[in-house]
């Protein structure tokens, strides 16, 4: 549906990357190995990462460049839990395995903070997330979630922060109370996903840019996929390709509903100023049915993410559509310059659930929702674990229920944008 094309979005992350971004060669001839992945983006690099630790044969083919789509492009915010929250995973699996689940969570964020001087890159991490209100009947929801933290998933560390105390977290007349997570963090999405990547190439694994599978067919007890100019034959298949499943397996795609969203950064900001706006550096989410987030870069930026189109496509001008929504979290910033305005597509479900799962030897990782930085870990070590003749975790996500949308994809995106109209208009009246 949507074409990959040969370079990295204008973002910020692209464009302020501090040396020239290394092009792995594309795939050519024919090759043989244990596991294919296809996506190179999060789900597929960490899965990719596992596997060639533990001395599989491993290749992933990535149609455009390492990180091009919502890897690359992401607010950075690494924030705990998913995009439905724990209620349908729990209504999914009954509360003692969809503990299971919020552990598994724990472990991604803890890893997430390890991997990068376990492998000698950096990411910019900074520790601490907040998921704000903005309005007042929603506060309950707030110290009703921490609630449920603490006697459903053991969860002693969120804290709640009122309104007289928020001042000293962020400088903005919109919210009325906010969690504070210490374990959520934010970083820069992209050098992460090269960090990732020279990892799996110190450990075996190879990579292909530019390579985009054009179809698989079952061979035997494995698969053949084709490329251009090459093939790679396996025994096991990992699909990795969010929003850009659909050529390849409409069955799985149609579980996802391609959904845009988009950010913007401005320009770098006098230090004091920025430092004022977000005075402890966390980040922040609001819990507005289509959220603002946003934080700071090290170069004292704002990078701010709002609004997103349910018909998939992105604005003309991202940065006059999201300016107004920057400009009502923070009017002192009115009129600042934004440097950059980018934009990429989420993979939403029907229930904002993820689908990850296995059909024999084929794997899928899918359907984050708009939440993926440390979803798309947790679900990749389920993969690779279940690769790896452990399918303890990836039996929890293949117990919940991931239905298609009704109407095939064209249908069900109208529809899907009718019904989300509604709850829009809760978040304003
Ligand atoms: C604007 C934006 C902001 C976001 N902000 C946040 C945030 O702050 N925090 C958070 O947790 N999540 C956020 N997300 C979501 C998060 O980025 C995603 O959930 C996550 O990156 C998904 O990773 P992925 O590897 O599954 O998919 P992707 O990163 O989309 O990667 C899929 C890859 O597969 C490749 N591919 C597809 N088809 C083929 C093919 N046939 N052959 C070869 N390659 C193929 C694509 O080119 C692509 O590179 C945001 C997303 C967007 C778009």
């Amino acid at each position: 549906m949507f074409k990959q094309s040969a370079q990295h979005v204008h973002s910020y992350y692209a464009q302020t990357y501090p040396q020239p971004l290394p092009l792995r060669p594309f795939l050519q001839g024919s090759h043989q190995v244990d596991v294919l992945i296809i996506g190179g983006g999060f789900s597929g690099l960490h899965t990719a990462l596992r596997l060639a630790q533990t001395g599989q044969r491993v290749v992933l083919l990535e149609a455009s460049r390492l990180a091009w789509a919502a890897s690359g492009r992401n607010g950075g915010q690494a924030l705990l839990g998913w995009s439905c929250d724990m209620g349908p995973l729990e209504c999914g699996l009954g509360l003692a395995r969809a503990r299971q689940l919020w552990d598994s969570m724990v472990w991604s964020s803890e890893e997430l903070r390890e991997l990068p001087a376990r492998h000698g890159f950096d990411v910019d991490y900074r520790l601490g997330s907040l998921w704000a209100a903005v309005r007042e009947s929603r506060v309950a929801q707030l110290r009703e979630a921490q609630q449920e933290a603490r006697s459903k998933w053991g969860d002693e560390q969120v804290r709640f922060i009122d309104r007289d105390e928020l001042g000293q977290w962020i400088d903005s007349p919109r919210y009325r109370a906010a969690l504070y997570d210490p374990r959520g963090a934010h970083l820069n999405p992209l050098k992460l996903a090269q960090g990732l990547a020279g990892a799996i190439e110190q450990a075996g694994g190879q990579l292909f840019e530019q390579s985009q599978v054009l179809g698989y067919r079952r061979d035997g007890s494995g698969f053949v996929a084709r490329t251009a100019q090459g093939e790679v034959s396996c025994q096991v298949l990992v699909l990795a390709c969010n929003a850009y499943l659909d050529g390849l397996d409409r069955r799985i795609a149609s579980r996802v509903l391609p959904v845009g969203s988009y950010q913007v950064a401005t320009e770098p900001l006098n230090p004091a100023l920025a430092q004022s706006l977000l005075p402890r550096n966390s980040c922040v989410i609001d819990n507005q049915f289509v959220p603002d987030y946003f934080r700071l870069t090290p170069d004292h930026r704002l990078l701010f993410g709002g609004g997103c189109t349910y018909l998939g496509g992105i604005p003309k001008d991202v940065a006059q559509a999201t300016r107004p929504y920057l400009e009502r979290a923070f009017p002192q910033l009115k009129g600042v310059a934004l440097d950059y305005a980018w934009g990429g597509h989420i993979d939403i479900s029907m229930k904002r659930t993820p689908d990850v799962g296995r059909d024999g030897q084929c794997y899928w990782l899918q359907g984050f929702s708009g939440h993926g930085v440390l979803p798309t870990l947790a679900a990749a070590r389920a993969v690779s674990d279940a690769i790896g003749g452990d399918s303890q975790l990836l039996d929890l996500y293949q117990a919940l229920d991931n239905p298609r949308f009704p109407g095939g994809r064209w249908l069900a995106a109208p529809l899907e944008a009718a019904g989300k109209a509604w709850y829009r208009l809760r978040d304003v009246i």
